[in-house]
């Protein structure tokens, strides 16, 4: 479900929202306000800040626009943060830090634009507006300035807020012109917010699909690690496939789509994934809580070695062997093609491998070394593979999938049990018995065994001792058993 199916937002809740929110930050930024006032500038919060505000969510990371030039911005800022830095002076932005806020100040961008132009990509304006009407949605195009807390809001965004949808400034078109990669931001800013994007938008994202393979892979992969890690990664995921442009981007998730067989022998995979995914989020729990991008991106790519190794064979079944393999290997070229890092590779094309290795469980029960075999081979995976090979059940049968749980449940037990039980058998006393010989003048014998045997009780009950407490306690031990 997205937010796009609650009702639309009222206007006045809205704007009482970002009162609230200017209450909260405003003793912060209201002095900020004064001094670029009493230097001459303007200064307005914008963007992510003021549309989150207005949804009722707190930011840390405050965003302002500036008539200010950035050598002029950065004087202000030194005066009055307690840590400066510079983001990108050519792009006009200087960074501060102010307390818990991090405050970033921006020059304003022209309202011209000319893609045939010598000039650079950059040109400073002079205007409000004119930098508002440059900016990727209408919802992110509205700033509050500060002080004073006027609302420019001047391509409706409130209104497109309130109903929960995403439309330019200008025409989509002359947008995605400039910058293609704001059709990704599209889906991106879908599957964070839960909005829908208005009709024209999505016809121009459909038309203009192929124009995004100017833009460089870090960029495209910044989003979609964005949109993936978002509350609804469906949105903007069906977005991707639905206009094309996971064709350019991801073309694994659409092949996933095969056409089903007039029989209908297996499941829609596409589908099935998007279903895998969701089931993953679920258990994000189990990670930390956090958005886990490994995870996540796993169940997406889990199945991609399917069409490539789909057979039909003659009793009428389908096949999929080695699909884990075969994914892997297509997950890995993707994620290197997106600029991913090695790590990032390695962990998701290892989950990719392993997400069938559990189902020989059920059947054959597994002998310990199975069992450990598993946990060795998931390496610091294993807590993702539990998500996983959780997660890749959708059948529709209930006790089917029960039954599937509870294999599970089993499993993860007999993991808990090996491992404490062989934790414990490699714990030893503090002393070997040489050392206790030694220590206690004696040869060997039962007295040998004895003394091992009680310095083994005191290490699992106390934990490690030292050399000179285990010694001092051993000579306690004897002395009082030759006492008594
Ligand atoms: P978050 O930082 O929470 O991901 P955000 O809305 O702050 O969300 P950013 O990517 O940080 O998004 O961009 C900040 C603002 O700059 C946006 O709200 C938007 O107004 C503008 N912006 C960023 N990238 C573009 C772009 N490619 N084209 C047009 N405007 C952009
Ligand atoms: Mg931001």
């Amino acid at each position: 479900m997205s937010d796009a199916s609650l009702p639309p937002l009222n206007v006045a809740d809205v704007q009482r929202s970002v009162n609230a929110e200017l209450d909260r930050i405003g003793p912060v930024i209201d002095e900020l306000g004064r001094r670029f006032a009493a230097a001459g500038h303007e200064l307005a919060l914008v963007g992510g800040p003021v549309r989150d505000a207005m949804l009722g969510r707190h930011h840390h990371d405050l965003d302002f626009t500036t008539s200010a030039r950035p050598d002029a911005t950065e004087k202000i800022l030194k005066s009055w943060g307690d840590a400066t830095w510079d983001m990108g002076r050519a792009f006009g932005t200087i960074g501060c830090r102010k307390g818990d806020y991090v405050v970033e100040v921006t020059t304003y961008r022209s309202e011209t634009y000319d893609p045939s132009s010598r000039k650079p990509d950059v040109d400073f304006g002079d205007t409000l507006d004119g930098d508002l009407g440059r900016r990727d949605f209408t919802v992110n195009a509205m700033a509050v300035r500060i002080p004073g807390r006027v609302v420019e809001d001047p391509y409706g965004g409130v209104v497109d807020l309130a109903h929960r949808v995403l439309r330019t400034p200008g025409t989509p078109e002359d947008s995605f012109s400039d910058d293609p990669l704001r059709m990704m931001r599209a889906a991106r800013f879908a599957a964070q917010l839960g909005f829908t994007v208005a009709p024209e938008v999505v016809a121009a994202m459909t038309a203009m699909a192929e124009r995004i393979t100017i833009i460089s892979a870090e960029r495209v992969r910044d989003e979609l690690v964005k949109l993936v890690c978002a509350p609804y990664p469906r949105l903007g995921l069906t977005l991707l496939v639905d206009t094309g442009l996971a064709a350019h981007v991801l073309p694994e998730l659409p092949a996933l789509a095969l056409e089903r067989d007039e029989h209908h022998r297996h499941k829609d995979v596409y589908e099935h994934t998007l279903t895998v995914l969701e089931q993953a989020i679920e258990l994000e729990d189990r990670l930390g809580g956090e958005p886990d991008f490994i995870s996540r991106f796993a169940a997406l790519m889990h199945d991609v070695g399917k069409p490539r190794t789909r057979r039909f064979v003659d009793d009428g079944t389908v096949t999929f062997h080695h699909h884990d393999v075969v994914g892997a290997k297509i997950t890995r070229k993707r994620m290197k093609a997106l600029r991913f890092s090695n790590d990032e590779i390695d962990a998701v094309a290892h989950l990719v491998e392993l997400h069938l290795r559990f189902h020989g469980y059920g059947t054959g029960e597994w002998t310990d070394s199975a069992v450990r075999r598993y946990v060795r081979d998931a390496g610091d995976q294993l807590e993702r593979l539990h998500v996983l090979t959780r997660a890749d059940c959708t059948t529709r049968n209930k006790r089917k999938a029960e039954r599937l749980r509870r294999t599970y449940d089993d499993l993860e037990e007999r993991i808990a049990r090996l491992s404490e039980e062989e934790e414990l058998a490699s714990i030893r006393p503090d002393l070997d018995g040489n050392q206790i010989m030694e220590i206690l003048g004696i040869g060997p014998g039962r007295d040998v065994g004895q003394a091992y045997q009680h310095l083994l009780e005191l290490r699992m009950d106390r934990g490690p001792l030292d050399e000179r407490t285990a010694r001092a306690e051993l000579l306690a031990w004897w002395k009082a058993r030759q006492e008594g």
